[in-house]
């Protein structure tokens, strides 16, 4: 069905176009009438027993970590949970590929197959100090759905593609979102390969996915297999349901978020000899800019993160003559954060001028505040009933990319003290199951609303 689909597609309609920054769309507030679900959406319903079984199974592919996972983007454990899931995918019939950057795509017939497919997608790959629902909730969910929907012959007239999107977190490889990013044309398959390991060592991002046998021939850009709609499950990582005493939420919407590196370079010397007033110490220069940059998410009612610093040359006896600061800043408001990222680069240009250090600085990934699409929100608005209420997400996902594209909403699942990007990341049993549900429901929602728009 995907060379079938795509060759139909380009012989007949124009490439969509791309569109402009989340940010700079503005997304209208929209009443909507229906409060209930789709007939189909409310047929359905999730083997939760299921879903907690296989989200602890597939923890088990992680590097050592009690309680969590270790599963970085092309490593080997991270291989093993990409064979389970196609396995599992191909057991249901789908029709599956692999792309250039790693993205597994299963895509499963509907009813009217001329329809681009609405897709469920997420994560299985993990950060360093993960635990087992950030990212596996969401694609392990989506499978739950597609198994459910068989099994009760709930058949969408869209077809359904379940994605597992590579390198989310950016944990291994810089930048993160590092495949939905060129699916959604903002970056190229060639950059990238070229992502860089951030343990500076020589490993991109193409290398290590060619290792495992992870760079195919599917499809990398939403020109090439267009979707028509893309919703999501995530962990809460805040404490808004847990408050609210909610099991799942919808998500009206993601918080801006800007990194930066910061080069700077100064002199090698002796480090035991070398008179004090004559050094250029890039160590000391970054260490001042890491401590304002605490201070300057106090001064903003903002947040900000020193993710990386990385210095050299290596020994016991030389001067630190070059580092490499990589941060975030994070605000709701986009004025705010714009005035954030100028504070701190006037703060580095007077930092590196005052120890005589030559600076280099990038912004590698801007963000602003943004929206979720009103008729894909109110598909997982409906779908929660009187168990979800409206939250924001803090930090980006794979559905802040695609977002740009097409009709996107994320289901939010309860996550205990907001705690994620750790072992000790929790969700209850029934709060994933619960999640799920809404996600099948969301989806039949929107297949119903494609069906009335049509
Ligand atoms: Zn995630």
């Amino acid at each position: 069905m995907f060379s079938r689909t795509i060759a139909t597609r380009f012989a007949t309609r124009a490439a969509p176009a791309v569109r402009a920054a989340p940010a700079l769309r503005l997304v209208g507030q929209r009443a909507y009438a229906t409060a209930k679900n789709a007939p189909l959406a409310e047929k359905l319903s999730v083997n939760g027993d299921r879903l907690w079984d296989d989200i602890h199974y597939t923890a088990q592919w992680s590097a050592p970590s009690p309680g969590g996972v270790s599963r970085l983007c092309a490593d080997e454990n991270d291989k093993k949970a990409r064979d389970w899931f196609k396995e599992q995918v191909l057991a249901l019939g789908a029709d599956y590929k692999v792309n250039a950057t790693g993205t597994q795509f299963a895509l499963f017939a509907g009813e009217d197959n001329s329809i681009p497919p609405i897709a469920m997608g997420s994560h299985l790959d993990t950060v360093a100090t993960g635990g087992r629902f950030d990212g596996p909730l969401g694609v392990i969910g989506g499978l739950e759905v597609v198994r459910s929907m068989k099994e009760q012959g709930i058949k969408p007239r869209a077809p359904i593609v379940l994605i597992n999107w590579t390198n989310e977190e950016g944990a291994r490889f810089f930048p993160l979102l590092g495949s939905s990013i060129v699916y959604a044309g903002r970056s190229t398959v060639e950059q990238a390969h070229a992502a860089t390991s951030n343990d500076a060592s020589a490993a991109t991002m193409g290398s290590e996915l060619a290792k495992i046998g992870y760079v195919g021939d599917g499809p990398n850009t939403f020109e090439e297999f267009p979707i028509s709609g893309h919703f999501e499950i995530h962990v809460e990582q805040n404490t808004d349901l847990e408050k609210a005493g909610k099991p799942v939420g919808w998500v009206e919407g993601w918080e801006g978020m800007t990194w930066y590196d910061v080069h700077l370079e100064g002199e090698d010397g002796h480090a035991n000899t070398y008179n004090m007033k004559r050094r250029k110490d890039a160590l000391v220069g970054a260490s001042k800019i890491v401590v304002e940059l605490e201070k300057l998410a106090y001064d903003h009612n903002g947040r900000t993160t020193v993710t990386g610093l990385h210095s050299r040359p290596w020994g016991a006896c030389n001067i630190q003559s070059k580092t490499k600061t990589t941060f975030c800043l994070m605000h709701k408001d986009g004025a705010a954060l714009e005035k954030m990222g100028e504070s701190i680069m006037e703060k580095v240009q007077s930092i590196a001028w005052a120890h005589g250090l030559d600076v280099k600085t990038e912004r590698t990934v801007h963000l602003l505040p943004g929206n979720f699409w009103p008729e894909a929100i109110d598909c997982v608005k409906r779908a929660c009933g009187d168990k979800g209420m409206g939250s924001r997400t803090l930090t980006g996902h794979d559905s802040t990319m695609t977002t740009t594209l097409v009709p996107t909403a994320m289901v939010f699942a309860r996550a205990r003290d907001g705690v994620s990007h750790s072992p000790k990341e929790w969700t209850d049993k029934e709060d994933c199951a619960e999640s799920a549900l809404v996600l099948g429901r969301a989806v039949l929602n929107f297949d119903e609303y494609l069906k009335q728009k049509a």
